[in-house]
Order: structure tokens, then sequence, then C-alpha cells
């Protein structure tokens, strides 16, 4: 990484769950971030569907950086092993998360950027990193649920595995990068069997053309 680079900051494109997350573990390295938000509130995805109650419980929901961002701000965990509907992640994790010293001045809601990977990746997905979420122009990554497409079967947790992995490829520590420390049970979709050939198209089948998009990368010098 150049020394003109380095003086950059990492611009995060939405701060959902991975969003947010990726700042926390950009925080805990001390490296400058811009989180760049298309909604009016964090969370903007997540809180459409807050009446939803998750299949995940607390403790897969909040990121590790994330958790020790908070814990320095007061923040009390809520109880890992129940499940909260969308609007009380952001209630109660994502929220507090931005307000945090460390995102708060650096967050721009209503912000859109021109991103969409329109790519529908699905099956299982190994755990995976930087090396797999780099792009061909140098230092872009594309991570969370858009590195998917519009697979609905993304986890947070698999969100939070990618971002440790590209912040640390960002910050030069090319070991920690590479370390997988995730493990993520089978999940792939495409295992069931469609129940028309209209979703077997929209889940596998059909090939659209991915356009270069944004996520996690560093602003390009004027
Ligand atoms: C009903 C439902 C239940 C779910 N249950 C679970 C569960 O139990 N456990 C689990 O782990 N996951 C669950 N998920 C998936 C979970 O929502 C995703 O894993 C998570 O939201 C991914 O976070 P993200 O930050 O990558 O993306 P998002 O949450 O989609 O956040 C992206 C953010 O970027 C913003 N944005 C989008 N485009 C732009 C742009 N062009 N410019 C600027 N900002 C932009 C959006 O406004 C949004 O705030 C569920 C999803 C649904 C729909």
């Amino acid at each position: 990484m150049s020394d003109l680079r380095a003086d950059l900051p990492v611009v995060v494109i939405g701060a959902g769950p991975v969003g947010l997350a990726a700042a926390a573990h950009l925080a805990a390295k001390r490296q400058g971030v811009l989180l760049l938000e298309a909604g009016t509130s964090v969370g903007a995805f997540v809180r459409a569907w807050g009446h939803v109650q998750v299949f995940s419980p607390w403790r897969f929901n909040v990121d590790p950086a994330a958790r020790n961002l908070l814990a320095s701000s007061g923040w009390i965990e809520p109880d890992v092993d129940v499940l909260p509907t969308g609007a009380e992640i952001v209630a109660q994790y994502l929220e507090p998360l931005a307000k945090c010293a460390e995102i708060a001045p650096h967050l721009r809601l209503g912000t859109r950027v021109v991103i969409d990977p329109n790519l529908h990746s699905c099956g299982t997905v190994p755990p995976h990193g930087a090396d797999e979420l780099r792009h061909p122009e140098p230092g872009l990554f594309v991570v969370g649920m858009k590195s998917y497409g519009r697979a609905p079967t993304f986890l947070m947790l698999t969100g939070y595995g990618q971002v440790r992995s590209v912040v640390a490829e960002l910050t030069g520590d090319l070991a920690g990068a590479r370390r997988v420390e995730l493990t993520l049970p089978a999940t792939g979709v495409c295992s069931a069997t469609p129940s028309s050939s209209e979703d077997a198209a929209g889940c596998c089948a059909s090939t659209p053309t991915p356009t270069p998009v944004g996520g996690l990368g560093r602003k390009a010098p004027r």
C-alpha cells in the first residue's frame, strides 16, 4: 500500500449490520473511515422487515469488533439466547453502534452511491475473505449482502467474517486476512427442489451480467 493511499479513509458503502461492522473493525485498527448510507437511518434494509423475528439469536448477530466498541460506550448486550426482531436489531444494536464516537462523525446518511452487483450466488459458500472478495480495481472489495448479489440466505455472521478479513488486508495484516476464523454450517438453498421452473431460474439458472460495484475500498485521491 503506497503512503499516499494510507492517508485516505476507507469508504464503506451502506450502514447495515455488515457496513457498521466494517467501520468497527476499521476503528479498532485506528484506520480512517467514511461510511455512506443511502437511507435516512442506519440499518435501512433491516428496518424494512422490522416486524419479523430472525432465526439466529443475539449471540450470532453481533460482530466481535462492534461488541468491543459498544462495551466501551456502556452498552448492555441483549440476552444472547433471545431471537430479536429486525426492529430490535436496529434499536438495540445498530443505532447504538452508529452513535459510538468512533463512527458517528464519519457517517453520512442520505448518501446513495451507484452500486448493484446484480449477480446472484446461491448454494453453500465456504468461509471466505479478502482473496475471494477483491475486485480488479485496487483496494475495492464487495462485502456483505451485496457480495452475494440478492441471495436471501446471507447471514450477518458471514459478513462479519468478511469484513474482519478485508480490514486486515487493507491495514497490512496479510496473514490475518488469510486466516479463517469462521465456521459456517452448510446452508445451500439450491439443494431444495424449486416449486416451479421460474423459481429455479431465479435461483441458479440465470446468469445476469455483473456490474462493477462498490462496497469497501479506499477513497480515490482527487
Ligand atoms: C426476513 C429476513 C430475516 C432474516 N433473518 C436473518 C437471521 O436470522 N440471521 C442472519 O444472520 N441474517 C438474517 N437475515 C439476513 C440479514 O438481513 C443480512 O445478513 C444483513 O442485513 C446483511 O447486512 P448488510 O450490511 O450486508 O446488508 P443490508 O442489511 O442490506 O444493509 C445495506 C445497507 O446499505 C444501504 N445501501 C444499499 N445500497 C446503497 C447505495 N447504493 N449507496 C449507499 N447505501 C446503500 C442500505 O440502505 C442498507 O442500510 C434476514 C433477512 C431477512 C429479509
